[in-house]
């Protein structure tokens, strides 16, 4: 039979996930047991919904059996088994899921092996250690059984096989051993059973191995003799179901890091269990790094739903609010039908009840974190605040009351995280409003001429270093009260009574001047006027209330918007400055000058703002022409 080659991408892939992963090759075992125990599930799953024939659960298990003579390493299940084409489907495709990006991203960082399970390469692994794999599988599904073999690179091939019972069995023919990596150990029974109950102990099917037994020898009670005997290497008992007081950091983590294919520790677990009206058992994590396809919109959500402990369905979507898309984890409950199928699982009342429980039980764990384990919070903050502000964005602000607690931003105080709770609570008693300012960074926001005024008066302001948050404080109607106020919109209306009286008079006073400003600027600004946010600046573009000049560069990166859409901009002068002063000789002696000045320091507030100028070479000049006139 010819040999097919493996699909586009897939060769290059294998060859360079082989030669990158070598720093742990255990993981092979865990991802094929892995593998067996979904299959297991599958079968079971479709046995007791009738779409397959019936099994009993004593029928379902995975067998190890390791051939030393032979020099290979059988893994063997009872599960649903494959088709010839989803043989072909499943094992012809390497990284399914994305092959580009899992290329690049394996090319970027060789020794990253957490990329692995997150493309769907388990299977794969296998070649970390083994020559050559057979895969003998007969599905419950179809009525003939097929065999896959491949030596990796260069290709695979699928023929009948003679097998007659449901299930795959992969064998794998180690490789030889080399100076670093000494293959033959994953023959050894030491080896197998240490792996099996590291990584794969909760399974809830017995991963079973012919091992060694010493009896007494019958024909002489002194001695013993050796026999080989079936035994569980592991407990069986799903963590989920264990004492959560019973069960060590290290064993949730490495629960974790297999069932889900991160390679980093999870930053949070929640483990919890709830009875009354609805029973269910819940384990949750919080990663600690977004998946690798986390904003792609094929992103599946990583919770799995069990009934009774028996697997139903993967990627269970309608069980988490999109806020909490992060979360991993699976629920198991007493109270779910078996047939509940995808289609029906947003209507089920038990399973709206589920996930509005579930929610409540995030958002308090959240909470908790944001009390207790501040450091965590933040980590997690830095991570996935963005599903949480998005949420509250696209819910027009209707999710805010829920989880605006959640959320924070450094600002003025010593560039440290802040809730707006806190932010309000410590609010001086004059102080009436919530300020913040945009920025890309903290250190571009904390050089912003419009802060130190409200430095002065001790008004702390909240950095908004993500582009949304402003659209996100834009859809919720303030805080507890108070309204948002941005340091570059609007009048701040920092002045004392006596402060504006006198800005107001300067302002009647220089009224002219201020008109021929505006003039000389046109449409460009709404109007030229006396600044109360400026103190060591001579002038700044503010925006008028609406779209502040921040959004407008964001929407304006949108090509179909570039051009339509502006923030009405405002030229503030400082009337303190020395500059004004000038401004204003100008203005007597030289108004056609004043006008050339008008439209430098217009340039200067733009290029502040991060705004492009119009016409950058005629501001050049200027500036040139300015340099020669101050040293004649
Ligand atoms: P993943 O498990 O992440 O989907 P793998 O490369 O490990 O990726 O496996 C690819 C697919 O092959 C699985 O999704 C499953 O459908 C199928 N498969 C692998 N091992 C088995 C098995 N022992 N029994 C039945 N199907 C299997």
């Amino acid at each position: 039979m010819a040999k097919k080659q493996f699909k586009t991408e897939s060769k290059r892939l294998l060859e360079l996930m082989i030669n990158s992963i070598y720093t742990n090759s255990d993981i092979f075992l865990r991802e094929l047991i892995s593998n067996a125990s979904d299959a297991l599930d599958k079968r079971y799953y479709l046995s007791l919904t009738g779409q397959v024939s019936k099994v009993s659960q004593k029928d379902l298990q995975i067998e190890i059996i390791p051939d030393i003579v032979n020099r290979t390493l059988t893994i063997s299940d009872t599960g649903i088994g494959m088709t010839q084409e989803e043989l072909e489907k499943n094992l012809g495709t390497i990284a399914k899921s994305g092959s580009a990006e899992f290329r690049e991203q394996l090319e970027k960082s060789p020794k990253n092996i957490d990329i692995i399970g997150q493309f769907g390469v388990g299977f794969y692994s296998g070649f970390i250690v083994a020559k050559k794999i057979t895969v003998d599988t007969l599905s419950a599904l179809g009525d003939q059984a097929y065999t896959w073999v491949s030596s990796g690179e260069d290709g695979y091939t699928i023929t009948p096989s003679e097998r007659t019972t449901v299930g795959t069995t992969i064998t794998l023919e180690l490789k030889e051993d080399t100076e670093e990596e000494k293959y033959g150990k994953y023959l050894e029974e030491s080896t197998i059973r240490s792996l099996v109950k590291k990584y794969s102990d909760y399974v809830r099917y017995p991963i079973q191995m012919d091992v060694e037994k010493s009896i007494p020898d019958p024909t002489d009670e002194n001695k013993s003799i050796l026999t080989k005997e079936k035994e569980t290497l592991n407990s069986m008992i799903p963590i989920w179901k264990k004492n959560k007081k019973k069960i060590t950091e290290e064993e949730y983590n490495e629960f974790y890091q297999g069932k889900f294919n991160d390679w980093k520790e999870p930053l949070k677990v929640i483990h919890t269990n709830v009875e009354g009206n609805l029973n269910y058992t819940a384990l949750l994590f919080i990663p600690s790094q977004a998946p690798y396809n986390f904003y792609n919109t094929d992103y599946e959500y990583g919770l799995q739903l069990y009934s009774k402990g028996v697997f139903i369905m993967d990627h269970a979507k309608d069980l988490l609010p999109e806020c909490y898309r992060f979360i991993n984890g699976l629920v198991d409950s007493d109270d779910l039908n078996l047939n509940i199928s995808r289609e029906i699982l947003q209507q089920d009342r038990q399973v709206r009840a589920l996930a509005s429980s579930l929610e409540k039980k995030i958002h308090n764990a959240l909470e908790d974190m944001l009390k207790n384990e501040r450091e965590k919070y933040e980590q997690f903050f830095e991570i996935f605040a963005s599903t949480i502000k998005y949420d509250i964005y696209k819910s027009f602000g209707t999710s805010a009351s829920k989880l605006q607690d959640l959320l924070m931003y450094r600002s003025s105080a010593e560039g440290k995280y802040v809730t707006l709770k806190e932010y309000t609570e410590r609010m001086p008693e004059s102080q009436k409003e919530i300020y913040y300012a945009s920025g890309d960074t903290v250190a571009e926001i904390e050089r912003m001429p419009s802060l130190a005024k409200l430095r002065d008066k001790n008004y702390e302001v909240l950095y908004f270093t993500d582009k949304i948050d402003e659209f996100v404080i834009s859809m919720m109607q303030g805080y507890e009260g108070k309204n948002f106020r941005s340091v570059n919109k609007g009048d701040l209306d920092l002045d004392g009574e006596e402060e504006k009286k006198e800005r107001e008079e300067k302002a009647k006073e220089n009224q002219d001047m201020l008109g021929a400003m505006k003039e000389a600027l046109g449409d460009k600004v709404r109007e030229v006027r006396l600044s109360s946010r400026l103190k060591e600046d001579p002038a700044i573009l503010v925006a008028d209330e609406g779209m502040s000049i921040e959004m407008e560069m964001i929407l304006s990166q949108d090509p179909q918007n570039r051009g339509m859409i502006k923030a009405v901009k405002i030229l503030e002068l400082n009337p303190d400055h020395e500059l004004f002063r000038t401004l204003r000789t100008i203005y007597q002696k030289d108004p056609d000058k004043l006008k050339e000045y008008a439209n430098i320091l217009y340039d200067q507030a733009c290029l502040i703002e991060g705004l492009t100028i119009e016409d950058p070479i005629s501001y050049a000049r200027k500036i040139a022409e300015l340099m020669i006139e101050a040293n004649h």
